[in-house]
């Protein structure tokens, strides 16, 4: 089969609890979740269903994390796919796809058992920008399938299916994405504040050997601006820095080095990209 996984640098397994800082965020999440959890409710009440959940937002926040652990949160199962896998694709190919995508996830609920399925979407903006009108028709054909996806959605149906979707660039959306029905509701997961910064690097250094004297709050007041996933590159270059000193464990001067370490590496990254 297609097994299509979202990050080999993403745990299979995760929880809202592996997610550190974002708490408005993930609860609003959970807010949202319920509605496919409590699909019987809604479906007394007459509630308009819930199809797709738009998660905005800079590189490295823990988006997909997020997707994952709702999941697990829902019990449902999780199939993830980035837009970014449907360029430069044949025309049609790409709607072939898409179809595909939604097809396997409701043949892999039925097999696993599960009520719901989640079909995540990284990088949602390089299928679902603006139809222009004939510019970029292979993208337009792949768009179109995911709307006649989340318009053939079914609250009625089991197994239940919700989309979730990730972007960092939402203005860029072509409107009929966004409207009622669709993904009408939106998720901001923001850079972490220095709480949630402690909270993301104690996450990351917990498999870790840590000197007892560490000051991981001075650490997280280094990394203003740092997303998580450079937080979890500073434990992990702190750790080498400790192997390479043939240390038992990481000290602080490891990890202020690891702090510089991956500031200076995204200069270098964002210099060579101009
Ligand atoms: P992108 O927009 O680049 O796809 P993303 O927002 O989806 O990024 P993730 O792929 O979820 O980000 O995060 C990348 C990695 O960074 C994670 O696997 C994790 O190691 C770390 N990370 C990011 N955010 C968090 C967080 N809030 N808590 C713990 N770890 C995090």
């Amino acid at each position: 089969g297609s097994e299509r996984k979202a990050r080999s640098r993403t745990p299979a397994y995760m929880t809202f609890d592996d997610i550190g800082g974002q708490e408005r965020a993930k609860e609003e999440l959970k807010e949202a979740l319920d509605f496919l959890i409590r699909a019987e409710d809604i479906q007394r009440l007459g509630i308009r269903p819930l199809k797709g959940i738009l998660l905005t937002g800079p590189p490295g926040t823990g988006k997909t994390l997020m997707a994952k652990a709702s999941a697990h949160y829902t019990n449902s199962v999780f199939m993830a796919a980035s837009g970014s896998e449907f360029v430069e694709m044949y025309v049609g190919v790409g709607a072939s796809r898409i179809r595909d995508l939604f097809k396997e996830a409701r043949t892999r609920a039925v097999k696993e058992n599960k009520n719901s399925a989640i079909v995540f979407i990284d990088e949602i903006d390089v299928i679902g920008g603006k139809r222009d009108g004939g510019q970029h028709r292979e993208y337009d054909q792949t768009l179109n399938q995911l709307l006649t996806e989340m318009d053939g959605i079914h609250t009625d149906e089991t197994p239940r299916v919700l989309i979730m979707a990730a972007t960092n660039r939402k203005e860029m959306l072509d409107p009929a994405l966004l409207r009622p029905g669709r993904f009408d509701r939106h998720i901001e997961v923001d850079l972490p504040d220095k709480k949630g910064r402690l909270h993301i690097l104690n996450i990351h250094a917990k498999n870790k050997p840590l000197s007892d004297n560490i000051d991981m709050e001075l650490i997280a007041r280094e990394t203003f601006h740092f997303s998580g996933a450079q937080l979890e590159s500073v434990m992990n270059e702190a750790a080498i820095y400790a192997m390479r000193d043939n240390a038992d464990k990481i000290s602080q001067e490891h990890l202020s080095l690891a702090v510089d370490k991956v500031m200076l590496g995204e200069k270098t990254d964002r210099e060579s990209t101009k």
